[in-house]
């Protein structure tokens, strides 16, 4: 053991294990008879770099592994990224200043891999300087190969049992990315647009209607009322005409129309929103598509074709007002979809694409068997769930994503799905080995390929070593994730998992909150409260952030970064170097017997162990933290190394040994506690007193050992005596003459009178005390205004009468003064007796406390 510094060098110490752990120590043995722990790991986008939100994320992932492992589980925390998707498109474009047409697919795939490749690699450091324990030989990357052959797989044994379809449905499209996406990539977010009245020619003049999208106008085709509105009965089952286009649509009724909006008629359009599908599939009406994939107006718009849906909303409210067809405007707050990746106001267009069927009430009961923490989390599954109208779409128009393993016959269009072991494959690049049923050898392979989610949504399969391991090991028992993905990636692999292999993903789903900025808004740089984990690594290291993660809230709740946070975290590091730095060259693993203080603090470190031990249960992690930092802080610092100081400095024997041995195994224990929160000094101390790696080494077992009443007893008196010699304004070591303890237990007297420095006698039972009154303290505030002139001479009499002559005549109502031969009257207010506290014989002080009674000599 080299010398400990006195300062905690965390940069050093982290660094040091950085290097030298030996990370294969973490990996899941698939031989192992230990019972499993598969941790279903998000693989996070590799764009950009891993920010505070993930180390948060990562943190309470790694404080489960490290806990399991420790409990005797066989832990995997494997680690995957999901390459795929629009993110790293739009990035590899403006990076290179192209669009995705505008290079070969393969270029533009190999541009994406690379932009991911070394993303993946900044990822590398900064998890490994935050010191998780992940398992990496079971990393993955959906980009690879290895990966996509199990996402083609899923697809084609969904397909093969029905639960994947193509077909003409209308899709949100986002037009400036150009491709389909997913109701759960829709976000919404609200705006003031106009809403225009306009007039319809009807058979006996005009209906009124109020569109706040007249550009839709040529894409009517039909309009409708409720069926109870007086006003418009004559007109349902007759027909309209559409001003500017001039053809004839008809009057409908449904119940769902809201009489009380616009004029009370609604114009039907293909599509202007959902609603808008619903009423076009009820009533079999016909397809006006008027805007393009490129969102841009299609030939049945006449002269509006090939304009912008911006430029034509403006043109053709224009031109209908000058023709007095819109005859009155007013503003109206709308609910507006966007596109999630780039805030495009999204459009829904009829379009051939793949779908996968969604059984909402599979998904809800499947979610029922997992346990969910904080449950409360579950209903935000179930409502989403509930909302489900559409199939999952699952095709996009892009090219960094999972090709779609599919050809189409250009002779009889049938649909060739691969065969499985033909994958992993990409049909623009490979030809499928057989023929059509119709003999041709001529394939258009298909352009589209798969929402990213398809990738992802396979994870907890894909670790627990679907489809080729014979021992699947599902479900898995971990899914640690955030909740803003509840809808899509705890919705999406539920859904999968139960159509594949017929059985729920995980046992729990753990979920976390967002990391927010110090201010409390989200992480931003454009609110300057952004900070990267390499600024903390830096500054206070990976252990102190760490803390943060586990100290900040309990899961499920967004947590604000706080730099207070880290600074208490380092203190705390900082007190416990100081203890062990402290304690280092005196302690030793040793045959004892225990003293009362010892077992008293044996005691209370079990009681940590039973609290952190099932805090760490329930993934209340700030809980485990805190109970260490308070035992650490108060229980072993201020009390315990206090009181038995005088035994490790003193000579060998029984009762130094029984100090030696406590304090090494309070330490070790404490090491061992703090092993999946601070990784790097649990290490520094516990390999620095065992030589082993602590990340190897079992979690502490309660052991049913009590406080011992006697020790604690002892403790107590420690502190009164400090608090004592502190309001006499002495220092913490002076002597006191003497100190008599009483209690109904036999005390051991050592500790006492090491801490308080003085000679301490130990007796059962209670002292005799006696009370004498000592002096006559006068009070001038009753005297002085009372008896004026005489005051003086009052107070100096009273000063000199016998104590115990003025207590009685206090108790009796009156004090009777001697004033040169007068007697004179004094309220009994106006004197107070000082009493002396005597046992045997001899002036004390008397501290009381609950167990023991304190009598130190004056
Ligand atoms: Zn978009
Ligand atoms: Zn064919």
């Amino acid at each position: 053991m080299s010398e400990v510094s006195k300062e905690y060098n965390f940069r050093q110490v982290e660094e040091k294990w950085v290097q030298s752990w030996d990370s294969s120590i973490y990996y899941f043995d698939w031989e192992s008879e230990k019972p499993q722990y598969i941790i279903d790991t998000p693989p996070p986008y590799p764009t950009g770099n891993f920010h505070i939100g993930n180390a948060l994320n990562w943190c309470y992932i790694d404080f489960v592994a490290r806990y399991k492992r420790m409990q005797g589980y066989n832990v995997m925390f494997p680690q995957g990224w999901d390459c795929h998707g629009l993110p790293t498109e739009v990035k590899v474009e403006q990076l290179n200043h192209i669009t995705k047409n505008q290079v070969p697919r393969e270029e533009f795939r190999r541009l994406c891999e690379k932009l991911t490749d070394e993303a993946i690699v900044r990822f590398h450091q900064s998890m490994g300087r935050l010191g998780l324990s992940i398992d990496w030989s079971n990393e993955y990357a959906t980009m690879k190969p290895e990966y996509y052959v199990k996402t083609q797989t899923s697809f084609v044994r969904m397909y093969e049992k029905g639960l994947i379809y193509r077909e003409e449905h209308p899709v949100n499209w986002c037009p400036r990315c150009g491709t389909a996406i997913a109701l759960a990539e829709v976000e919404y977010d609200s705006r003031t647009s106009t809403l225009n009245y306009m007039r319809f020619l009807a058979e006996d003049g005009h209906i009124e209607i109020a569109t706040s999208r007249p550009e839709l106008l040529p894409a009517c085709v039909a309009v409708a009322v409720n069926p109870e509105d007086a006003r418009y009965q004559k007109y349902i089952g007759k027909t309209v005409r559409v001003p500017i286009f001039d053809y004839d649509v008809p009057v409908i009724s449904d119940p769902v129309v809201d009489a009380n909006f616009g004029t009370g008629f609604v114009m039907i359009c293909t599509f202007g929103d959902k609603q808008d599908v619903r009423w076009w599939m009820e009533h079999h009406l016909p397809l006006r598509q008027t805007i393009d994939r490129s969102g841009r107006l299609t030939d049945i718009s006449g002269p509006y074709r090939g304009l912008s849906v911006d430029e034509a909303k403006k043109k053709i409210t224009e031109d209908m007002r000058d023709l007095g067809i819109i005859f009155k405007q007013e503003p109206l707050e709308q609910n507006v979809g966007l596109c999630w990746r780039c805030k495009t106001p999204i459009e829904i267009l009829s379009e051939q694409q793949w779908f996968v069927r969604i059984n909402a009430e599979e998904i809800k009961k499947t979610a029922e068997d997992i346990e969910w923490i904080p449950p409360h989390m579950r209903v935000r599954l179930d409502n989403w769930a509930d909302s489900m109208e559409w199939d999952w779409c699952i095709s996009r128009q892009r090219i960094f994503a999972t090709p779609i393993p599919v050809w189409y016959c250009r002779d009889c269009q049938e649909v060739l799905v691969a065969d499985e072991k033909w994958l992993p494959l990409d049909p623009n690049q490979t030809r499928p080995p057989v023929r059509c049923k119709c003999g041709s050898d001529d394939f258009i392979p298909e352009q589209d390929v798969l929402d990213t989610w398809m990738d992802s949504s396979i994870s907890a399969l894909s670790v627990a070593g679907w489809p080729n391991r014979k021992d699947l090991r599902m479900p898995t028992q971990l899914r640690p994730q955030g909740h803003d993905i509840i809808r899509t990636w705890a919705f999406y692999t539920i859904l999968r998992t139960k159509s594949l292999e017929g059985v729920k993903p995980w046992d729990s789903i753990l979920i976390n909150g967002m990391a927010l900025g110090e201010d409390g808004h989200k992480m931003s740089k454009s609110l300057n409260n952004f900070i990267r984990p390499e600024e903390v690594f830096e500054t206070n290291g990976a252990d102190a952030l760490r803390q943060w993660a586990a100290i900040g809230g309990s899961p499920g709740n967004d947590i604000p970064f706080q730099w207070k946070e880290i600074t208490a975290a380092s203190r705390f590091q900082q007190k416990l170097w100081s203890i062990f730095r402290f304690s280092r060259p005196l302690i030793d693993k040793v045959e004892a017997n225990p003293a009362q203080v010892d077992r008293w603090l044996l005691g209370e470190l079990d009681q940590l162990v039973v609290s952190a031990t099932r805090a760490m249960e329930g993934f209340q992690f700030d809980e485990t933290m805190k109970a260490i930092r308070a035992f650490a802080w108060d229980v072993l610092a201020d009390n315990y190394i206090e009181l038995v100081k005088a035994r490790l400095y003193g000579p060998d024997g029984p009762q130094k040994r029984a100090a030696q041995n406590t304090l090494y195994t309070a330490l070790e224990t404490i090491a061992k506690l703090m092993a999946p929160f601070t990784p790097f000094l649990s290490e520094e101390i516990y390999h620095s007193l065992t030589g082993e790696s602590v990340h190897v080494a079992n979690w502490p077992k309660a052991t049913g050992t009590a406080v011992d009443p006697a020790g604690l007893a002892i403790k107590e008196i420690a502190a009164a005596l400090r608090r004592y010699k502190a309001e006499k304004g002495m220092a913490l070591n002076s002597p006191l003459t003497g100190i008599m303890v009483y209690s109904d237990m036999t005390l051991e007297t050592f500790d006492l009178v090491g801490v308080a420095n003085s000679p301490v006698e130990s007796m059962t039972g209670c002292p005799k005390i006696e009370m004498k009154p000592k002096a006559v303290k006068p009070q001038m505030k009753i005297i002085g205004p009372r008896f004026k002139d005489k005051s003086h001479k009052i107070i100096n009499a009273l000063s000199a009468m016998d104590p115990n002559i003025v207590a009685s005549q206090k108790t009796a109502g009156l004090i009777r003064v001697e004033l040169e031969g007068e007697v004179i009257e004094v309220p009994p207010e106006a004197a107070t007796i000082e009493i002396e506290t005597l046992s045997a014989g001899e002036a004390v002080d008397i501290l009381n406390l609950g167990a023991a009674t304190v009598l130190v000599r004056r």
